[in-house]
């Protein structure tokens, strides 16, 4: 599936500018390849464009696509809330001072030592899908509020989750009268409608079914609903463009506006904020000829940060610092002895020297995250740029 990735249409990317050039040239200079280059400014620009785009709702960065420090520091400042789903990430988030009223859980299934390092914290809003979960929540009825997560399948997306995660509005109703029984507050409603959705009526529709559900609530005598949380999914543009963001969100709007004016929105995205700002830069090993075209053996690859590839169906553009000259089909491959780990097959590239550099874009969502040491093989490192807002923009805000 991923060796076909790019098919033959070489490498589609917009060349790259002087000053990228030179950025990438001194920091492989500095630091050595494979890196992986996370610019804050990114970070900082996509978080104020869905800010922009959903106005009104409160956006918890999901840390599972890029669990990186830097991030995490980068959106506190800008006002962002949290997304955790793990101890880790409760951990990582509680390393940056991020208070834990910014926080949610919403990971559908957990243990009781993850509820009570979560509540350690201080995040008390936790999710469930069905009764089994609930039930954990007995003992911790005082201190919790939950959401209850509905599921929408999806079979666009790069990842479906609901078909592990959220039950029918049906179910939802029997989870949250038991939870009246059990003394146990639900706070509201959530759903994912899958990662890099492209079709916001996607959204539109679970809104609604959401929408119909806490009016169902109320008709049954049960305390109304305050929250409903969209969850994440936004899509990025990838070898293929998307909608923007606005247009993306603007039926979304619509469909939140018909929501009682009680209701507060949450959002969990993950891949909207980080996948654009991380650039990766591997460089070629080694070099051969097989069957007629060039296999180029890159310092990073399918079980490194191209791990995307795998888990994550994503097609991340591509492209070589040296341009220019004779295209010739080549191959890019990953540094492992596996034969699995090619990144692109049958793509035309100039003829590259051992030492060159293999730029990849939009690299930054659920590429480092599951990349792995296999073979002893070390992750690229992230640097991070632009992690000091200037001091002009800070003044302005
Ligand atoms: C993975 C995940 C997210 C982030 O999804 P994106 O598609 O990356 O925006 C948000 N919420 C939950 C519960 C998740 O599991």
């Amino acid at each position: 599936m991923a060796h076909s990735a790019f098919g033959f249409q070489s490498i589609s990317s917009p060349a790259l500018s002087n000053d990228d050039i030179a950025l990438i040239e001194s920091s492989v200079e500095q630091f050595g390849a494979p890196l992986l280059l996370l610019d804050c400014d990114i970070i900082r620009q996509q978080y104020r464009a869905l800010k922009n785009a959903l106005p009104g709702v409160t956006l918890h960065y999901a840390l599972k696509p890029l669990p990186h420090p830097v991030v995490v520091r980068t959106l506190l400042a800008e006002g962002a809330s949290f997304d955790l789903a793990t101890s880790g990430e409760v951990d990582l988030v509680a390393q940056e001072s991020v208070p834990a009223e910014l926080t949610i859980h919403t990971h559908p299934i957990k243990r009781d030592a993850d509820i009570r390092d979560a509540l350690a914290y201080g995040c008390n809003v936790f999710v469930v899908d069905n009764l089994n979960e609930l039930a954990k929540f007995k003992v911790y009825s005082e201190e919790v509020e939950l959401l209850v997560r509905l599921s929408f399948r999806n079979s666009e997306a790069f990842a479906d989750l609901s078909k592990k995660f959220g039950c029918s509005p049906e179910q939802a109703l029997t989870i949250i009268e038991t939870a009246q029984a059990w003394n146990i507050r639900i706070k509201g409603l959530s759903f994912h409608v899958g990662s890099q959705t492209t079709n916001p009526h996607k959204y539109v529709e679970a809104i609604h079914t959401c929408h119909r559900v806490m009016q169902q609530v109320v008709e049954m005598g049960l305390p109304a609903l305050s929250t409903l949380d969209i969850g994440g999914g936004f899509p990025v543009n990838y070898t293929q463009q998307v909608m923007p963001i606005d247009e993306f969100c603007a039926p979304i709007n619509q469909a939140l506006n018909a929501l009682p004016d009680t209701v507060h929105v949450l959002a969990e995205p993950g891949r909207f904020i980080c996948a654009p700002a991380v650039t990766s830069v591997a460089s070629v090993m080694g070099q051969a000829e097989r069957e007629g075209q060039i296999w180029y053996y890159l310092d990073d690859g399918i079980y490194g940060s191209f791990s995307g590839l795998m888990f994550d169906d994503a097609k991340y553009p591509l492209v070589t610092i040296k341009q220019g000259g004779e295209l010739l089909p080549s191959v890019l491959s990953g540094p492992t002895c596996d034969s699995v780990d090619v990144i692109a097959e049958n793509i035309m590239l100039p003829k590259l020297e051992n030492g060159d550099l293999v730029i990849g874009r939009t690299m930054g969502a659920y590429t480092s995250a599951t990349a792995t040491d296999f073979n002893f093989f070390k992750r690229a490192q992230t640097i991070a740029l632009n992690e000091q807002v200037e001091n002009s923009e800070r003044l302005i805000g």
